[in-house]
Order: C-alpha cells, then structure tokens, then sequence
C-alpha cells in the first residue's frame, strides 16, 4: 500500500491501564475508502483501540499518522480536525435534547441561534443524510435505530473523512442492521473511510471489505480481504483452534427437558399503566411451564420492556394478576419476588444492571443481601472469593474482584451480570438481550447455559431483537404488538408468519 492509500497507519502501539495491556504493540495499517471490520473476543481490545485511533485515549508507546497527520495519540481535537469521528458503543445524545440541540451540541462551531433557525440549519443536514427524523424531536421519544442514526449524523457534522462505529449493530433489529448498512455503503460511496467494530460474523462478511482480528490485545490478523475467509476460519482466527474445536464439541450437549405440567409464571389479564418508554400492556394472559424457553418476538417498544418491569414489580399494574410458583404476588415487591427465584438480565447492564462505580464483587454480591433477610452480616472475604470463583467460570476478563464495573469491555460487564442472575436458586430467569455485545464464545456459553437452566427446570422468558437467536433456543414464541400478544407459535418457527405477526399483517 503507498502512503497516499493509507488513512490510517500505527506501529507498536500499546496501551496499559494498571496492570492490563489492553493493547500490546499493535503495528496495523488501514486503507482509504473501504469498510474495515474489526473483530475479537469480549476484551480482546477492540473498543480500546478505537478510542485510540479516536483521540480518546493516549497510547503508553507507539506512534501513528492518520489522514497524513503524524499523532501521538490522546488529543481528541486535533483528531477530529484530521477528519476522524467515532460513533460510540454506548450512545452519548442528552436524552432530554432535541435532535437540533443534541447536533448543534458536537458542532464544532457555535454561536447565537433562534430555536427555529437551529431546527431549520439541522433538518438540511439530516434530510441530506436521508436520515428520517424531524429535528424538532427529543432524543428521547427516538427509537433506537432512530438515535444511532443521529449518532452518525452528528458524527459527520464536520465532514469526516474516516468513521469509526463501535458495534454499531448490537442494540439494532436485523432490519435496522440492513438501513445502517445501506447507508455506510452509502458514506462510503461517497468517500468516507469506514471502520466497524462487529461480533456477528455474518454481518463481517455482509458489509465489510476487510477484517483485521485482535486477541488478547493483540493483532493476530492484519486487515484481510473477506473475499478470501469464510466463517469458520473467522472465528478460529478470533478464538483460536483449539478453543474453535471446543466450541463446536459442546455445541452437542443438549439434553432433552423434563417438562412438567406445574407453571411458574402465570399472568392473568394483565393491564398496566402507560410505562416510562410508552409502552402499556393490555390485557395479557401468559404463561411459562417449568422446563421451557418462551421466546417474545417483536418489534422494540411494544410492550417488551413493560412486560419485564410488570413481572419485575416496577410499573403499576391497572387490573389483573400474577403469580409465581403458584403463589399470588401481584402485590408483592420486587425484593419478594426476587427471594422466590425471579432474576432478571436486564436491558441496559450500564443502567440497570451494574453499578459502574463500585467494584465487581460488590456488584456481585448484592444479590445475596438483597434476596436474604434484613440483618444478613456482610462479609467481604466470603463474597470475594464467591465472587472470583464464579467470573472465573464465565471467563470473565479483569484484573481482579475489586476492579470497577465500569472499566470493564461491554462484553466483560454483561456477563458479570449474567454469572450474578444464572444462579442455582434462580427459578425464572427474564433474560433480555442477554448476548448483546458478547463475541461468539460467550454467546454459546449464554446459549448453553439457559439451556442447562431450563433442564434443572428452571423457566426462561428470553427478548431479543435476534430472531435467529430467538428461534435457536425457545420451545414457544410468543409475539407482542402494542402491549398485546398477538400470536403464539410452536416449532419449527416459520420466520414469514412470525414477521407478519410482528408488523400485524395478515398472511
Ligand atoms: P467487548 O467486546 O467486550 O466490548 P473489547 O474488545 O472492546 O471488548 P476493550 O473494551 O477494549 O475490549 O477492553 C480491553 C481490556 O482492557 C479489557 O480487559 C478491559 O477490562 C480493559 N480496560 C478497558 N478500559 C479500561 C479502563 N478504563 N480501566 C481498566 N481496564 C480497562
């Protein structure tokens, strides 16, 4: 490659926080105009490097020169003027702002502005970018396709040159992923320079031109044509051989349920108040039997998220009832229902399920005071080693029990939450988006292990805007559409019947 082909080069780049290099001596070089994948293990130092290659983080060694520009790394402004923006993997928009707001906010330039001069300046912008979305709105009210999409819009507010998007798919539908991917083939018709930072290897093949693997932060594939690797080689390179071999190995061990007849969930004509995403339930019979995976399929925002919040005891219920393992608990609280079995995986592990601020062990172990009597004693070491001893079963990567949650990979946090909620005495686990950000590995970990759940007759209810992952593992898909259930099918899914159910059309 000449130099002038080059938009990125690094040599030797290494980055340490305490004790962990998430990066050692990286030497990689990226070429202008085509999409690039980057792909690894949860904690292999993919979003590290792209914070890097950003301006976000300092490297402890290695030089770089991005778009011609010599950079030690670190200076976010002198980055951005090189024409580099990075889309994030959590999304960074003021939830309380307007589209208008939220763009003039990363603009580079200010100055005094009416609010409808402000809304007229950005809907030029957005509607060039056929971004379909009024710039009156608040972030908020915006689907999550919808925001990702400002993301990118403001991103490219200063006329980028070279995009980085942080698994840009992972909160996405599959027929969102295909809008964002139209319109990355899009920028890059027009002459950005892509990077994605991907875990699903179809859509590497997809949409990329190149993939460059990281492992254990470091490189072990530099940028490769896609035309010339399949899946399978894929994800040896990401996993390694004899891990690949292991994978495909477990993948047999499944054995078959003992259902019984006795229920565990059982709603009665449930109806809820408007929750705070919108979205109410309206009277919803539902059940899961012991022994069953029950997979809700549906567009976000139809009542999936409320219908976690109703089991959960977090959004007034109007009428109706609930029971768990035949008990009535519709007035019971969620701490109650909690020391009868009910574990959640929640949506947002950011929000809901970590407390970025304290340690691992403490995120641990609140589950054991919160589900025990008022006066339980707390006892760190005991909780410290309990705690160890199971991230080491999830193959958690940290340096130790006291890190802070919020320095971990995405993909590190969420099965932190996972070896916290999968417990033996869990006898209802909700699971929502429970392999969001995970990599292939630990994706097949979570798999197995509701799996496992489900056979020591534990219920599952499992959300995920992954229909592939939905039809892998449930024995009953149940659809919602506006806070109703509208259809319920058995195997074999028929993806035809289940998508018509999901937009409410009859086929
Ligand atoms: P994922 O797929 O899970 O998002 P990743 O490949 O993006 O993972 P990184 O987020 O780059 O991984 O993390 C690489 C390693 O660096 C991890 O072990 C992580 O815990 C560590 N790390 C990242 N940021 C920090 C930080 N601010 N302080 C301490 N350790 C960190």
């Amino acid at each position: 490659m000449k130099n002038s082909e080059k938009i990125f080069e690094c040599k030797n780049i290494t980055v340490s926080f305490g004790a962990i290099k998430a990066l050692q001596n990286i030497s990689v070089a990226f070429e202008r105009g085509k999409i690039h994948a980057v792909v690894g293990q949860n904690g292999a130092g993919k979003t590290t490097f792209a914070r890097v290659v950003a301006g976000l983080i300092k490297p402890t060694k290695g030089e770089m020169v991005i778009n011609n520009t010599p950079m030690l790394g670190g200076n976010v402004e002198k980055t951005r003027l090189a024409g580099v923006e990075l889309v994030h993997q959590s999304f960074a928009l003021p939830p309380s702002f307007t589209v208008a707001e939220a763009m003039q906010f990363g603009a580079p330039t200010g100055g005094l502005f009416t609010k409808r001069k402000l809304e007229k300046t950005w809907q030029k912008h957005l509607d060039r970018l056929d971004i379909n979305v009024k710039a009156s709105m608040k972030i908020k009210d915006l689907p999550v396709e919808t925001q990702q999409a400002v993301e990118i819009a403001r991103a490219l507010v200063s006329d980028a040159k070279f995009l980085i998007l942080d698994e840009p798919t992972a909160v996405l539908s599959p027929e969102t992923t295909e809008k964002l991917f139209d319109r990355i083939r899009k920028l890059q018709k027009n002459g950005v320079t892509i990077i994605l930072v991907l875990h699903k290897l179809k859509e590497v093949l997809k949409i990329a031109d190149t993939v460059t693997v990281l492992r254990g932060g470091k490189l072990v594939q530099s940028p490769t044509d896609c035309a010339n690797i399949d899946r399978k080689k894929l994800s040896e390179m990401i996993i390694g051989e004899n891990s690949s071999k292991q994978l495909q190995n477990d993948k047999i061990d499944q054995n078959k349920s003992h259902i019984s007849d006795q229920m565990v969930l059982k709603m009665n004509g449930i109806s809820t108040v408007k929750d705070v995403e919108g979205a109410r339930l309206d009277n919803i019979d539902f059940q899961v039997a012991s022994g069953e995976i029950v997979g809700i399929a549906g567009i976000e925002g139809n009542g999936q998220r409320t219908l976690v919040r109703s089991i959960a005891y977090l959004v007034g219920i109007e009428k109706g009832e609930i029971f768990l393992n035949n008990l009535n608990v519709t007035k019971n609280s969620h701490l109650e229902r909690r020391a009868i079995g009910l574990r959640i995986i929640p949506f947002e592990r950011n929000v809901e399920g970590l407390s970025l601020s304290a340690s691992l062990w403490e995120n641990w172990s609140i589950r054991k005071y919160l589900q025990s009597p008022i006066f339980s004693f707390i006892k760190p070491e005991i909780d410290k080693k309990n705690c160890d001893e199971a991230l080491k079963k999830w193959n958690v990567k940290c340096s130790s029990v006291e890190q802070l949650a919020g320095s971990l990979s995405g993909g590190n946090a969420q099965k932190v939450i996972l070896s916290r909620e999968m417990d033996e005495n869990a006898r209802l686990i909700i699971a929502a988006q429970p392999t969001r950000g995970l990599d292939i590995g630990a994706t097949d970990f979570v798999w197995k292990s509701l799996r496992k759940a489900k056979n020591n007759g534990c219920r599952i209810i499992l959300i995920s805007s992954d229909l592939d992952e939905i039809f892998d593992i449930s024995d009953r898909v149940v659809v919602f559409l506006s806070g109703k259930i509208v259809g319920e099918f058995m195997p074999p899914f028929d993806i035809k019947e289940i998508g018509a159910a999901m937009i409410g059309a009859e086929i």
